[in-house]
């Protein structure tokens, strides 16, 4: 078998010719695939690889999800193995259909195949039931009788051992009852928990008789209320792995500890080959929060629209926002796979997504703040249609749309000052610009709003002999500026969303503030006034152009209809940002 060499070359990434720019095949494998080639080279399980996405279905997927996602599928794709969804859910409080169907729907878009291995920890309840009692009968496990807060004391500390519990050396005939007696449903929430009799001076605090099993008098989103007994992501995670044969279980930094908990109970209940857990760290992006549980508070808050808020860091905001999967992929192979924790700037993940959309989103112009501008010498009622490539020459793609220029135009507001700065590359009063595509044009005269004292309209002259014609002198200090004829441009409504917070590590926060005190209220911006060129008028939702000079827009999902185009800005372009290659 031939390995391919680079993590970023997962399967749904191997089309040549859609190979964003930026894209630099790493020479050397991570961590994690140096792992997996040296088990199928070494054929401890026979050459196969099998790993998993393990989520709990209690919200949407975020950012950080999206890269355990293309590192499980991205190995198992790589080295012709497996890669099974797997919903964990044992929590019966806080998890839900709704979120079972907005994962699926996630990791599909992100371009992620499971094919018939869909699997759920609530189906392995009996199993798992089961392999609770074959501990008990070895000796291995005990039902505590003692409150949540004796339990707790008697962990002890870092420094001190934990004491015993008096029930530890309950008789195995004790413990079959209870336990039975706990699943039947005798017994209210927390009278009674199963632990594992392990070591209760371990140096690794998890090792001190964790727990496996507690009371839940709860409903189930699957399973109703068959169970009043639920095991514990301790138990449930590594054995779930093992009843499905995974291989490597890929999780994140802050499970290291509960290693020990997982070789244990898979060491006691299964045979060789077993499972094997490897962490990798976690990504923190700057500028968002990355926990389920505080996104749901901005949801249920309503400080976002919802979960597809396009400023949200879920899977879902960033399909709204206009992000592709593609250029997510990219940012997710662009990080890499790392042992330490850090932080990761928020360009880095706008660099993956521009340089995603340079070779895909063909240009278009439109004006944002509109300012009125007239062409004395362009004749009355005329009408040019001026030829304007769709792409730059960079991306090597080809093709044009007619643009109409006639005697009244539009141009942004900011591309004229009355007053403008020694290096200022615009329009001035008696000075020249290029409209973009077509002429050039003089101002010879400005119009105050009488009331307000702003500029309220432009007169222009042209040069008939510019279009086309290279910039000579003065001219060629200028830059190039969109435009949209009046008659013939298509109002449309712009959304310009910036980051969600406006601290760069929202959940390190001052006394007596909270994540949510760090909100940025300025990071959606509704332009209504917007005027955007013809072509744009049958913009099919999710569709997206670059607006030259403004940045990447899609036409939104939910709001844009044909005629009457709703766009949300993706990102913007200014940023220089390039992540240095790996
Ligand atoms: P959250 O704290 O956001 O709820 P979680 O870890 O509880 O995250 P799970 O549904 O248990 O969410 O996560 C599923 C998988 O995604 C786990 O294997 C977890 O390690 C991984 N994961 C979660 N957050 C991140 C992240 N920020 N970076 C990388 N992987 C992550
Ligand atoms: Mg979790």
């Amino acid at each position: 078998m031939k390995l391919r060499r680079s993590g970023i070359m997962c399967s749904a990434m191997t089309d040549q010719n859609s190979r964003p720019r930026g894209y630099e095949p790493r020479e050397n494998l991570d961590f994690l695939r140096e792992i997996v080639r040296r088990d199928i080279r070494s054929g401890v399980y026979g050459g196969r690889v099998a790993t998993r996405f393990p989520p709990e279905p209690n919200g949407f997927l975020h950012i950080g999800h999206a890269k355990s996602i293309c590192i499980n599928f991205g190995i198992a794709a790589e080295f012709g193995g497996v890669c099974h969804m797997r919903f964990d859910d044992t929590n019966p409080e806080t998890e839900d259909m709704k979120y079972v169907e907005s994962i699926q729907r996630d990791v599909r878009w992100l371009g992620f195949d499971w094919k018939e291995n869909l699997f759920f920890a609530s189906d392995y309840y009996e199993l798992l039931y089961k392999l609770a009692i074959r501990l008990i009968r070895d000796g291995l496990a005990y039902v505590d009788s003692q409150s949540d807060e004796e339990i707790r004391k008697g962990r002890g500390t870092i420094t001190e051992p934990g004491v015993h519990s008096p029930d530890r050396n309950r008789s195995v005939e004790d413990n079959l009852d209870l336990f039975a007696r706990m699943r039947a449903g005798e017994f209210p929430d927390g009278a009674h928990v199963l632990r594992a009799k392990i070591d209760m001076a371990a140096r690794n605090m998890k090792l001190r008789d964790p727990l496996l099993y507690r009371i839940r008098h709860a409903t189930h989103y699957r399973r109703g209320d068959a169970w009043c007994l639920y095991p514990m992501y301790d138990f449930a995670h590594p054995l779930s792995d093992a009843i499905e044969g995974i291989t490597h279980s890929i999780c994140t930094l802050e499970f290291e500890n509960n290693r020990a908990i997982y070789d244990w109970l898979v060491d006691n209940l299964f045979p060789e080959p077993r499972p094997r857990q490897y962490e990798f760290a976690r990504l923190n992006l700057d500028y968002t929060v990355m926990s389920k549980r505080k996104l749901l508070q901005l949801v249920e808050e309503g400080l976002v629209s919802g979960w597809d808020d396009p400023r949200m860091p879920t899977i879902a905001g960033m399909r709204r926002r206009g992000y592709t999967p593609e250029g997510i992929r990219l940012f997710a192979a662009r990080i890499g796979v790392d042992k330490a924790n850090s932080r990761v700037s928020m360009e880095m993940l706008e660099d993956a997504i521009r340089d995603d959309l340079n070779a895909r989103a063909p240009r278009a112009m439109a004006v944002l703040r509109p300012l009125k501008v007239t062409i004395a010498n362009w004749p009355d009622g005329g009408v040019e249609g001026l030829e304007i490539p769709l792409w730059p020459r960079d991306t090597g793609k080809e093709g044009t749309r007619t643009v109409p220029m006639s005697r009244e135009i539009l141009i942004e507001r900011t591309d004229f000052s009355p007053e403008p700065p020694a290096d200022w590359r615009r329009l001035r009063p008696g000075g020249e610009t290029r409209l973009m595509g077509g002429y050039f044009i003089r101002c010879e005269e400005f119009v105050r709003d009488p009331a307000t004292g702003e500029v309220a309209e432009l007169r222009c002259s042209y040069d008939p002999d510019s279009l086309g014609a290279p910039a000579k002198g003065e001219r060629k200090k200028t830059t190039a500026i969109q435009w949209v004829s009046a008659s013939h441009a298509i109002p449309a409504e712009v959304r310009v969303y910036g980051r969600l917070f406006a601290a760069a590590d929202p959940e390190n926060v001052e006394e007596g503030k909270t994540f949510r005190d760090y909100l940025d209220p300025a990071s959606a911006e509704v332009l209504r006034e917007c005027l955007v060129e013809p072509v744009l008028a049958s913009a099919a939702p999710g569709d997206r152009f670059q607006f030259v000079r403004h940045g990447y827009f899609i036409a939104d999902e939910a709001d844009s209809k044909p005629g009457a185009p709703v766009f949300n800005r993706v990102v913007g372009l200014k940023d220089k940002y390039r992540p240095v290659a790996r």
